[in-house]
């Protein structure tokens, strides 16, 4: 019988990643999708658009593909990528990289987290602050990594987390300090001060910035602002994105990450032995997307803005409270005034009942603080206006 080794079994198993025979435990969205697919319910679980990706960037992936670029490229990611990051970094933040020490192309953000956790951590000592609710694959990696995830709350319905718990948080233990920022699943952007006390913090007790910002540019009311441009913070902060989101190519799986040179050096290390170099037609595409006029990034961002008010208006309708989201592609509703008690639970029966499939929050909360998010649920906003009506209109229909 062949098993996952013992290092691994027992980090997964100890963070809840395995079954007792020995399978891997499936994501929340993938779970949820399966519902979607089995019940033929709306899927406005799991994070991923309806719409394509701007004709360039897929013109650019098809002609990549038809002139032979189908090879490895190289280790650190395609020289015209890396320029085309380090654009457009420069233009939309001011922030100077240079692209061939500065930057690093991974497959998706996943990656790009994965191997820098790998990289930084050392042991159980070493813990990684991370906002809560958070992302699941935080977790996963921090116990692959054997390392401890040490979580702050984020509270309804602004979801900004308590600065004093944040500075409890933070330790001379902590080697990361890991902002995912707009935020999944709350949608929350975190305020001046917030981000202000993050590079105090690290700065105090010399821990590594890791910034998630896959959701940069789908911020509503106001720009994203990445935490490395605050004063002190670009020394020790990594920045990870990603095309998928921005895009809508999630299954292309193109990330990067940006910052001072030996910090991407010493992820480049791991990186290399995790995937050596991926998607090679689609990073010449994705520079082309890079490179796009701004007008079509905001309209990227108008047009998921306004699925977030179409989406509210009809949760609000329907009854439930609703948590306004300044970014991301996600809307937190509190089902408890349609009398739910266990988010797990209406979600679980809101296809039958409803036709709609949406994410308990619990899913995104350590066993400890489950109990905080119990009744809230996660609804996608970035579906075709006509699904989030259709949406709206059977939650009416059905409470
Ligand atoms: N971080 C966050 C906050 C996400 O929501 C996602 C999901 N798309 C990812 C990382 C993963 O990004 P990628 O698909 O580029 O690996
Ligand atoms: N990021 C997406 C979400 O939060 C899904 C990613 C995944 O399926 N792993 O819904």
């Amino acid at each position: 019988m062949h098993e996952v080794s013992g290092a691994w079994r027992r980090a997964a198993r100890g963070a809840g990643l395995l079954t007792e025979d020995g399978s891997a435990v499936p994501t929340i969205f993938a779970e949820m999708s399966a519902l979607a697919g089995r019940t033929g319910a709306l899927n406005l679980g799991q994070g991923f658009p309806d719409d394509d990706a701007p004709a360039p960037v897929l013109e650019a992936a098809r002609e990549a593909i038809a002139s032979g670029r189908n090879q490895y490229p190289p280790g650190r990611g395609e020289p015209d990528l890396l320029a085309a990051i380090a654009e457009h970094q420069a233009h939309w933040y001011g922030i100077p990289l240079d692209p061939e020490t500065e930057i690093l192309v991974t497959a998706g953000a996943t990656e790009a987290l994965a191997a820098t956790i790998l990289a930084l951590v050392d042991g159980p000592d070493d813990e990684v602050v991370v906002f809560e609710p958070y992302y699941d694959a935080y977790a996963a990696l921090v116990a692959l990594a054997g390392a401890r995830l040490v979580t702050v709350p984020l509270r309804w319905p602004d979801f900004q987390p308590d600065l004093d718990r944040l500075r409890a948080a933070v330790t001379d233990r902590t080697r990361i300090i890991l902002v995912n920022d707009p935020h999944n699943p709350t949608g929350a952007v975190f305020s001046r001060e917030v981000a202000g006390e993050i590079v105090r913090l690290a700065d105090r007790h010399d821990a590594v910035i890791v910034t998630d910002e896959v959701y940069e540019h789908l911020t509503f009311d106001q720009p994203h602002v990445p935490l490395s441009t605050l004063p002190g913070a670009a020394d020790r902060t990594l920045s990870i994105s990603s095309a998928g989101k921005t895009f809508s190519v999630t299954g292309w799986k193109v990330g990067w990450i940006s910052g001072p040179a030996e910090l991407v050096r010493a992820v480049l290390a791991v990186k290399q032995w995790l995937t050596y170099v991926n998607a090679g037609p689609f990073q010449p595409a994705v520079a082309t997307g890079l490179r796009l006029p701004d007008a079509t990034f905001t309209a990227i961002a108008a047009r998921l803005r306004a699925g977030r008010d179409t989406l509210g208006a009809g949760l609000r309708a329907a009854g439930f409270a609703v948590s306004t989201p300044a970014g991301s592609y996600f809307t937190v509703a509190d089902a408890a005034p349609l009398g739910a008690v266990d988010a797990a639970a209406f979600c679980r029966e809101l296809p039958a009942r409803a036709g709609v499939v949406a994410i308990p929050l619990t899913a995104f909360a350590s066993e400890a603080h489950r109990d905080e998010y119990a009744t809230l649920v996660r609804f996608a906003a970035c579906k075709r206006p006509d699904v989030l009506e259709e949406a709206s209109a059977r939650l009416a229909a059905a409470f």
